[in-house]
């Protein structure tokens, strides 16, 4: 009895460990903010609560040096910042994050994205979290990895981090060096190694470099980095046939835009896959596209639907993971067919 009972247990840890390899993941995009507000703590708390692998922050910095959980360098689309402070955009009409102290960036209501037209607020999923319902406000990056991390602890699973440094040039041309302050507050809270669930994301090579050859030795650990490519334009040379070796030296991984891992302008019948996923696996990144949404006219007409718009991906360009809006639907469909 013994022998075979200790031999599936061999088999299942070997099956177990393996898998966990090649298990695809689901990334949080904001947190589950195809339902909340993006960024919010409690767009993340939604995100964990259905099953997402990683949450994702994008980072920028305040007046007074906090990193804070914002997608755009200004506060315009998701606070009302041009109410409580009406004198304090620059020349270009925007609100930038960096011109504000974390106190008063605090005291501001964070909503669902809008846009102006004709002065008038309009919501940018209309179908989404009703504008200006509710209470919700700007959080840390810390408190963010506080949340996740303690709900880690609460629940037992191990959720990871997905932090993105978000314009780092324009950070630098304002005296700040948000790489190194988002490095640091990582190893603070114990992301050391590329064992740890953490990916820390850019779309800017020059600041990966650096990050790399400078700001990870300098803090003395070394963790997982994801290259962003918005299209073939920002970096020809990636799109070449070396070009994911010569990227590799860099970075563990891609986020590039879904368009292109599959042509958008695919048919049904016709599905132009693009050499870049098996070119990035050969050379040994991990490829995690960006961004899935359900939302009406979100879905490409290539796609029968939202989970066929999954299957495509996830297994005919067979890409490692992806960013959605909607972590829900990944978890749902990944269980059902992994
Ligand atoms: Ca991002």
């Amino acid at each position: 009895m013994r022998k075979p009972l200790l031999f599936s247990l061999v088999i299942a840890l070997v099956m177990s460990s393996t898998q966990s390899v090649a298990d695809k993941i689901v990334i949080a995009h904001r947190g589950a903010s195809g339902y909340l507000p993006e960024h919010t703590l409690e767009a993340k708390a939604m995100a964990y609560g259905m099953g997402a692998h990683y949450i994702e922050q994008d980072v920028v910095m305040t007046k007074d040096d906090h990193l804070i959980v914002l997608h755009d360098i200004t506060l315009d689309r998701t606070t009302d910042v041009d109410e409580q402070y009406p004198n304090r955009a620059r020349d270009d009409g925007r609100y930038y994050a960096i011109d504000f102290t974390l106190e008063e960036i605090r005291g501001l209501k964070a909503s669902e994205g809008f846009r102006l037209e004709n002065g008038e607020k309009v919501q940018g999923y209309s179908n989404r979290f009703p504008m200006g319902s509710s209470f919700f406000r700007v959080a840390t990056l810390e408190e963010e990895i506080q949340l996740i991390q303690g709900m880690n602890k609460s629940t037992g699973n191990d959720i990871g981090i997905y932090p993105e440094i978000k314009q780092p040039e324009f950070h630098r041309n304002e005296g700040k060096d948000i790489s190194t302050a988002v490095v640091n507050l990582l190893k603070q809270y114990g992301y050391a190694s590329k064992q740890d669930k953490v990916f820390v994301q850019t779309f800017s090579f020059a600041e990966l470099e650096v990050i790399k050859n400078d700001i990870l030795p300098a803090a003395g650990i070394d963790i997982n980095l994801i290259q962003l490519i918005g299209s073939e334009s920002s970096y020809p040379w990636m799109f070449e046939d070396d070009g994911m070796n010569i990227l590799a030296e860099f970075a563990d991984g891609i986020g590039p835009e879904k368009g292109l891992v599959i042509n958008r302008l695919s048919s049904r019948g016709n599905l132009e896959i693009s050499p870049l996923v098996d070119r990035a696996h050969a050379a040994g990144l991990q490829v995690h596209p960006y961004t899935y949404r359900m939302d009406p006219g979100q879905v490409p007409s290539y796609a029968e639907d939202f989970e066929d718009l999954l299957r495509l991906h996830y297994f005919e360009a067979d890409v490692d993971g992806l960013f959605t809006d909607f972590p829900d639907r990944a978890v749902r469909f990944l269980q059902a067919n992994q």
